[in-house]
This record gives C-alpha cells, sequence and structure tokens, in this order.
C-alpha cells in the first residue's frame, strides 16, 4: 500500500480556490452553476469550482435558505 501523500488520492486531488485573486487550497468542489449563485466573476472553466474553506463559508452564506446551516459558527 502506498502513504497516503498527494498522489494517493486519485481524483482527489488538491485543486486551487476557483475564486479570481484567492488561489488557497480547495477544500469543496461546488458545481461550477451553483458556486456563480454566490460568486459571478467564477471564471468559465471546467463545471466544477473548487473553492476553499473561506469562500466555501461564502457560499454557504450567500445560498442559505436553500439549506438550513446546521449549526452557526462552524
Ligand atoms: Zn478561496
Amino acid at each position: 500500500m502506498s502513504p497516503d501523500g498527494p498522489a494517493a488520492r486519485g481524483a482527489e486531488e488538491t485543486e486551487p480556490c476557483a475564486v479570481p485573486g484567492c488561489g488557497a487550497d480547495s477544500v469543496r468542489h461546488l458545481a461550477l452553476a451553483e458556486a456563480r449563485k454566490a460568486f459571478s466573476n467564477l471564471p468559465e472553466k471546467g463545471r466544477r469550482a473548487p473553492l476553499c474553506r473561506d469562500h466555501y463559508r461564502e457560499w454557504k452564506k450567500a445560498t442559505k435558505g436553500a439549506r438550513k446551516l446546521d449549526r452557526l459558527g462552524w
């Protein structure tokens, strides 16, 4: 078995956050159309938008209503 290194994760390799000017490590991937509900300036690149933790939180705030937050301040 290979160690759990960066190359060992197959499809879940880390991509930089898609928000222009950010570029932090992504923690979630959203469909580009979903991500654009909060970030209209995302580049048209692929169908998915990787988001870093901070921008994922912003996205959740921007789209709340569709989905209840489990907890505030996670
Ligand atoms: Zn980001």
